[in-house]
């Protein structure tokens, strides 16, 4: 599990700068518009699928409530977006996604 780096400057970002990144898209260093590269967003896309459907699909399967279906698909979607900062990978140009 590695952090990125800014492709303009090789920023390497702290896990703190990551998080920020899905509101700012923005080396934090340089100012330059980081996109996410292709092979970063099929990677971003693997952990999403496997940390919100799967869970979803199980606990809606299992459990009777429909709040407690919520709690478990908000947790999922936390978790998610804190561990996908050390799938990201930058750019400087805006890839195709897939
Ligand atoms: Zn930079």
């Amino acid at each position: 599990m590695k952090l990125p780096t800014c492709a303009t400057c090789q920023h390497s970002f702290s896990y703190q700068e990551s998080i920020q990144y899905y509101w700012k898209r923005k080396c934090p260093a340089c100012e330059t518009k980081q996109y996410l590269t292709t092979k970063s967003n099929v990677r971003t896309s693997i952990p999403t699928v496997v940390f919100i459907l799967f869970p979803g699909f199980v606990v809606f399967n299992l459990v009777d409530s429909f709040w407690i279906y919520t709690c478990f698909a908000i947790s999922f979607l936390i978790i998610t977006l804190l561990v996908l900062p050390f799938f990201f990978e930058f750019s400087n140009e805006r890839q195709a996604l897939f």
